[in-house]
């Protein structure tokens, strides 16, 4: 057991006062061990993977963080007819080494989600997503360590409720995930008549421009994962020691979903996305994988997860819901990218206006006031609240 480690040596912002107690799980029997002691004792506890979503006050946290560390892939079935492999994965994994281990075995479904910081156990916390795949469309079933619960119990991806960058998990079921189980496609059967490993279609503008192809089309996985790979690196959105614009938590502010009525007052030139055109534009299912929750069930879920609901106050069930772009809302707030309140060390990244960095030694509450005056000149100029992506511990915006 480590005693008071900053969290700043724990997180990717850089920012946090000590853990009282850390300690670390590297077997599933451990891990199940330390949270069964730290439950026993009443004291209050906390789970972490990479550190990478997730900002802690500068007071710490006076109770036990459980670090995941347990490892392990497995693939333990295969389908030939419906070329598909399924994987069970321990919690402790890094994310982006297992979408590179895939990609190298010609797996698609995960090429999308290349680069993506943190632990397998964590994706499922806040159903990761990017350049247009989710973990939804992959995720069959988690095994959950409830808390107070003595050994884990499966969970299907349905009962996790996952929509937009949450779940039940994160909207407040505690527990432990410790590992998790995937169905991708396996390619082998194309690859032995075509000679490459095509990812699922392209479902993102921007990816296809970076690729020169056509929205739909199919491109080798490890192109597929080259060119992510290039993109999130242009915007500070992979870790790099050199890149001071990767100090952050990725996105800080999840894009707003409101009525049809509320997004009709904002500039014509405000990007919009109807959710069932999202739904089928930007999120490719795979053939055959996990059931598909409708647009709607999506937006119930999301909403119940927001407290003070600035955005969608008069929702009626039967209006057509809007997601919009937070980034543009704050930049035609009047924040450029660079922008620091005076004094401070934390500044919004010099490439891309929805993360918050820290520029070298700036303390959490620096990071949460730059959030909280982001939110209010968004709030101020079109009437939307911004909900922070990272978990907050120990402060409140
Ligand atoms: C540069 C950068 C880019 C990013 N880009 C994206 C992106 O494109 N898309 C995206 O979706 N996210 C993105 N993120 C956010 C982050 O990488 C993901 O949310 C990731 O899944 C967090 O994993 P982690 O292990 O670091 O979680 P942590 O930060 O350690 O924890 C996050 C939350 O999950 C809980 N948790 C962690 N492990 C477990 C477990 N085993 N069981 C139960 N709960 C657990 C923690 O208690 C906490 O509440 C980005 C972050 C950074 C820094």
């Amino acid at each position: 057991m480590a005693r008071d480690i900053p969290f700043s040596e724990l997180t990717t912002l850089q920012v946090g006062g000590p853990a009282a107690n850390l300690v670390t799980a590297a077997t599933q029997r451990d891990l199940v061990d330390l949270a069964v002691e730290a439950w026993s004792g009443r004291e209050p506890w906390l789970v972490l993977g990479g550190g990478s979503n997730l900002l802690v006050g500068d007071d710490g946290f006076d109770g036990t963080v459980i670090r995941v560390a347990t490892k392990g892939i497995e693939v333990f079935a295969r389908d030939a007819a419906a070329a598909s492999v399924r994987l069970r994965v321990q919690a402790g994994e890094t994310w982006d080494d297992l979408v590179a281990w895939t990609v190298e075995q010609g797996f698609s479904g995960f090429e999308a989600l290349s680069g993506i910081p943190g632990s397998v156990g964590a994706a499922p916390v806040q159903n990761i997503g990017a350049y247009g795949q989710e973990l939804e469309s992959t995720l069959v079933a988690i095994e959950f360590l409830e808390e107070g619960a003595d050994r884990p119990h499966r969970m299907t991806a349905a009962e996790l409720e996952l929509g937009y960058r949450t779940s039940v998990l994160k909207r407040g079921l505690r527990g432990i995930v410790v590992s998790a189980e995937f169905e991708l496609h396996d390619t082998a059967a194309e690859r032995a008549v075509l000679g490459e490993a095509l990812g699922q279609p392209i479902a993102y503008a921007q990816l296809a421009d970076a690729l020169h192809v056509n929205l739909g089309d199919r491109v080798p996985v490890a192109r597929v994962r080259e060119s992510v790979l290039g993109l999130r690196a242009s915007k500070g959105m992979v870790l790099d020691a050199a890149d001071p614009d990767s100090v952050s938590a990725g996105s800080f502010f999840t894009n707003p979903i409101v009525t049809e009525r509320v997004a009709r007052t904002l500039p014509g030139d405000a990007p919009r996305w109807y959710l069932e055109e999202e739904a089928a534009d930007e999120v490719t299912p795979l053939a055959g994988g996990v059931a598909e929750e409708s647009p709607l069930d999506q937006f119930l879920a999301h909403q119940a997860s927001l407290e003070a609901v600035g955005t969608l106050t008069d929702a009626a069930p039967a209006e057509p819901l809007v997601k919009l772009s937070a980034a543009w809302l704050i930049e035609r707030s009047g924040i450029r990218r660079g922008f620091a309140l005076p004094g401070s060390r934390a500044a919004v990244s010099s490439k891309h206006t929805l993360a918050l960095t820290n520029r070298g030694g700036a303390a959490a509450e620096e990071v949460a006031q730059l959030a909280r005056f982001v939110q209010s000149r968004v709030q101020a100029e079109f009437g939307i609240v911004l909900h922070p992506e990272p978990v907050l511990v120990g402060l409140e915006l």
